[in-house]
């Protein structure tokens, strides 16, 4: 398949994770991959790899590294006028950047709520309006975002739940005013995918991230926690016209757990 072929993609948090593995599914398609991240050695790393990518290689895809804080207002704005500047457009978003300081309610501090909401929704929130100035005018655009499971309430993770949540009700009034354009905006809401933020959640319990997989794996219908790249394709259904008429939904994947 080529479904992006000539499309100019960012994915912030791009350098590793679901990031990572959409970043690889976009380009094994034909797209021309920005794989923006705080971490520049990573996000570098990340793109290399990529581009040397047997199928990317044979679809005409390619990926670069750039290096962006998605919470600093002005980086952004200069990042993807940088980008639109090189490529000459900019067809897809995917709002991936995420970090959790997990703590229970009454001892999360103000520091740990306002990290998790401005670098999970906030970012989305600056990424997408420096992203559809260049869509609007192109009349094109596909902005996926990542929601989670843990939108739907999770003990620990009031501040997540709450930016998480917050994804899906931008993701819907960004459907309703950027569909004149032919934007469409959807989201993914992941449950438990093995990734450095899921390890690093089995570290804060005391366990290892096997034991803390097999634990989830356990309660969950399809017996097994999810990988990214099962994150990836559904992005990439997004991203694609093959969902040219979806807008303003979100697509939970959790392995059929409640
Ligand atoms: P990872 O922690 O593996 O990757 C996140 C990436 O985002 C890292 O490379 C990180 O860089 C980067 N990042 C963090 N803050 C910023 C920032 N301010 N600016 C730019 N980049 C930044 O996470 P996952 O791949 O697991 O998660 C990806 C997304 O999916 C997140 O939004 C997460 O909330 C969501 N999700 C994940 C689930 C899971 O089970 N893994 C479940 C549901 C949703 P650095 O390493 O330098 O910090």
């Amino acid at each position: 398949m080529s479904r992006f072929k000539n499309r100019v993609a960012v994915v912030t948090g791009g350098a590793q994770g679901i990031g990572a593995a959409t970043a690889l599914r976009l380009a094994t398609e034909g797209a021309t991959v920005v794989v923006l991240d705080l971490n520049a050695d990573g996000a570098k790393a990340t793109a290399q790899q990529i581009s040397a990518h047997r199928e990317v290689v044979t679809a005409g895809g390619q990926a670069v590294a750039a290096v962006c804080d998605v919470t600093d207002e002005p980086a952004v704005d200069r990042v993807f006028e940088e980008i639109h500047n090189e490529f000459g457009r900019l067809d897809i978003l995917v709002n991936n950047a995420g970090i959790t300081r997990d703590n229970l309610f009454f001892k999360m501090n103000l520091s740990e709520w306002e990290a998790v909401v401005t670098t999970n929704l906030t970012s989305a929130y600056l990424c997408s309006r420096a992203a559809q100035r260049y869509m609007v005018p192109a009349k094109y655009g596909k902005i996926v975002c990542l929601s989670s499971r843990s939108a739907l309430g999770n003990r620990g993770q009031a501040n997540y739940a709450a930016a998480k949540a917050g994804i899906q009700g931008l993701t819907s009034t960004l459907a309703i005013e950027l569909g004149p354009f032919n934007i469409n905006v959807n989201s993914v809401a992941p449950g438990y995918i093995a990734t450095s933020m899921t390890a690093a959640t089995a570290e804060r319990v005391g366990s290892s991230p096997a034991q803390h997989q097999e634990e989830v794996a356990a309660r969950t219908p399809l017996g097994r926690v999810g990988q990214p790249e099962e994150i990836a394709s559904a992005v990439a259904f997004f991203a694609s016209d093959d969902s040219s008429y979806v807008s303003g939904q979100t697509l939970y994947i959790n392995g059929g757990a409640r």
